[in-house]
């Protein structure tokens, strides 16, 4: 576990996120668990999922949950922009290892995992590369038995390499 000391706002580079996931991976499989599936968020659990894929070796689904809009409005409950094909035979029983970025409000983790818990998976893990300690507004079901998180950090506003428009300005503010 890393403990971020940086202060407001973050910047992490796409190693440091690579490096979070290997961690994160190592975690899981101190644990003993042994998922059988990612499913990543996207857009923000996409390219983590993708980089825990590299060394947790299953498949990814992708979900699309959006809680801010074009004018960037944050709605009371992520709207669903995608969703998992047969749903049921994918996650029925088995071990579901949800991917996000970062487990701010808690809202959309919230939402999603209650809504994968509909197709009784065996176990639910939640990994974030970004656990913001904070209050949180919603709560996780009871079903969810972990979250990983490869950091803890404030409430501060963290800037990820893939919205950069300029990724080597973006890295000149990486330490
Ligand atoms: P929630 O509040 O539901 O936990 O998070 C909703 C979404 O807001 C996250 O999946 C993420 O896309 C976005 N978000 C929250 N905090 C941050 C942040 O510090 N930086 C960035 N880039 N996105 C964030």
């Amino acid at each position: 576990m890393y403990t971020s000391t940086h202060m407001t706002p973050l910047f992490v580079s796409y190693n440091d996120i690579h490096r979070y996931c290997q961690d994160i991976a190592a975690r899981i499989e101190n644990d003993g668990w042994q998922p059988d599936c990612i499913v990543a968020i996207a857009g923000g659990g996409l390219i983590p999922a993708r980089m825990l894929r590299t060394f947790l070796k299953i498949p990814i689904y992708v979900v699309g949950l959006q809680r801010y809009d074009d004018a960037t409005i944050i709605a009371e409950e992520p709207q669903t922009t995608q969703w998992l094909d047969n749903a049921e035979k994918k996650l029925h029983d088995k071990h579901v290892l949800v991917v996000d970025e970062v487990d701010d409000t808690r809202v959309t983790l919230s939402h999603c995992t209650r809504a994968l818990l509909e197709y009784q998976p065996r176990s639910i893990r939640i990994a974030v590369l970004h656990q913001k300690q904070k209050p949180k507004t919603a709560e996780l079901p009871v079903q969810v038995e972990v979250v990983y998180a490869a950091q803890v950090v404030g409430d501060d506003w963290i800037n990820y390499p893939w919205e950069a428009q300029d990724i080597d300005e973006h890295d000149t503010h990486i330490g």
